[in-house]
């Protein structure tokens, strides 16, 4: 193997094309659009993106996290903003130093392709949109302003995002590739608190804020430019949804009687809301995530999950870091390390997405209760009490590299083992004070 052909220079194309890249293959990597460093970043995608310590420890892998990270905003914790105004901070963990990271996709992008370009055997071509990919011989067919062109390697390895082309030829042409596709009926839509009038920041900036309101939210990240991104995740359909707030008043109206203490902070939020795109929310699970020795996918094209639990992009990174590792296991054999990365990524990778749905009701919905700060609180005092031994499932997710599907699995046992001691504690109590009662 000598060769690989990548669709699709987007966070994880970049940083893979890097990891090809030192280990001395020939990598020709393909982005239908053109170069991010030009201002042509993704419309309708998300701005700024959380990186916490798997998607890190990629970047340390090939030496650039001090350079990825230096605009990173640190964010400590949830700062819940309740209908009234009132505002209930969350820490994320125990440690005050563990944080997750609001970094800047297009500089992030742009970070990973100038890392993957540092090595003279990787070429980028932007502007060339895969069209089709014969995978028994891997050639991808390339749509260029100047017509069709075909890109050839020993193998081709789709980075090209949840609706991945090269994903899509697979499925085509492998008889029984498992292909399974749901939406949320959720769709979400960026808006922006700019600076104060002063250039100042107009909220908490070490924070990820969030405003639950049951059935959506809304939540907001830092940005270096003392601005937030917020993103609105809410209903498509419904009596009170996307689909029947349309007009300047109704808008205005819903974001008062939701948000009412955003507002002041929004004075673009009807140009916002009228002129940015809609999205919506995919969780793609898929297998195999290879052909023989000939194609591959990475990323959002293998699995692309819901945004909630802020890891998308570092699982992504994760594989990039896993498909490495298993390159140096097997360098002859590309096949084996193919297989190998499919068999240690993809019990993760649904582990990943169901978390990642899970933890859309608890931000949309229980983190305005009691009882979720209580059970943070819990979690925390049991951290620092058992260290080492009891870890939140926030925790294993966030601060550890812990395989998604083994730390969900603790934390069913562990929380068994809570609620079973505190029923346990409940019982007990009980029974001494009618004890108590009876004497
Ligand atoms: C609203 C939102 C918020 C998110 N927040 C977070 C977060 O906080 N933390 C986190 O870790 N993740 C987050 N994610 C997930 C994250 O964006 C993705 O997991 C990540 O971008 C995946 O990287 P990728 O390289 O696999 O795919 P992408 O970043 O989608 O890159 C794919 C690339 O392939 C190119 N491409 C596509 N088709 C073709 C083609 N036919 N030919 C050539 N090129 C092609 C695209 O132009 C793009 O450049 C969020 C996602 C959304 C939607």
């Amino acid at each position: 193997m000598s060769k690989f052909v990548l669709i699709g220079s987007g966070l994880a194309g970049g940083l893979l094309a890097a990891y090809l890249g030192r280990r001395g293959y020939e990598v020709d990597l393909y982005e239908r659009r053109a170069d991010p460093r030009e201002g042509n970043i993704v419309g309708g995608r998300s701005i700024n993106l959380a990186i916490s310590t798997r998607g890190i420890h990629a970047l340390e892998q090939i030496g650039i996290a001090k350079e990825a990270l230096q605009h990173a905003i640190p964010m400590r914790g949830r700062m819940i903003h309740d209908k009234g105004g009132e505002l209930h901070f969350s820490p994320y963990d125990v440690d005050p130093k563990k944080c997750i990271n609001s970094i800047g996709r297009a500089a992030l992008n742009s970070t990973v392709i100038e890392a993957a370009q540092r090595y003279s055997n990787v070429r980028v071509h932007f502007n060339h949109k895969c069209i089709g990919v014969d995978i028994d011989s891997a050639v991808a067919h390339l749509e260029t302003v100047n017509g069709t062109v075909t890109a050839r390697g020993d193998a081709v390895i789709g980075v090209d995002g949840a609706f991945s082309a090269v994903r899509k030829s697979m499925q085509n042409a492998i008889a029984k590739f498992q292909y399974d596709e749901s939406y949320l009926a959720h769709g979400y839509k960026e808006l922006t608190i700019p600076p104060g009038p002063d250039g100042s920041w107009q909220m908490e900036k070490n924070a990820l804020h969030i405003w639950p309101r049951k059935s959506f939210m809304m939540i907001a990240l830092p940005n270096p430019d003392r601005s937030f991104t917020c993103t609105l995740f809410w209903e498509f359909e419904g009596p009170r949804s996307f689909a029947t707030t349309k007009t300047d008043d109704e808008v205005r109206r819903f974001f008062e009687e939701e948000f009412p203490d955003a507002v002041p902070f929004m004075p673009n939020l009807l140009d916002d809301f009228r002129n940015n795109p809609t999205g919506s929310l995919v969780t793609v699970r898929c297998a195999p995530w290879f052909y023989r020795d000939k194609v591959c996918l990475v990323g959002d094209a293998a699995h692309a999950v819901v945004p909630f639990y802020g890891q998308g992009m570092n699982a992504a990174f994760e594989d990039c870091v896993v498909l490495d590792e298993c390159l140096e296991q097997f360098p002859e054999n590309c096949e084996r390390t193919f297989t190998e990365y499919f068999r240690r990524r993809k019990e993760n990778a649904d582990s990943l997405a169901d978390l990642a749905i899970g933890n859309f009701i608890e931000m949309r919905d229980k983190t305005a209760s009691r009882t979720f700060r209580a059970k943070k609180k819990l979690d925390h005092a049991l951290e620092a009490a058992l260290p080492g031994k009891y870890l939140p499932l926030y925790t294993m997710v966030t601060f550890t590299r812990m395989p998604y599907a083994r730390a969900a699995k603790r934390a069913r046992i562990q929380d068994s083992l809570v609620y079973a001691s505190l029923f346990l504690i409940a019982s007990v109590l009980i029974a001494a004070m009618l004890w108590l009662f009876a004497t």
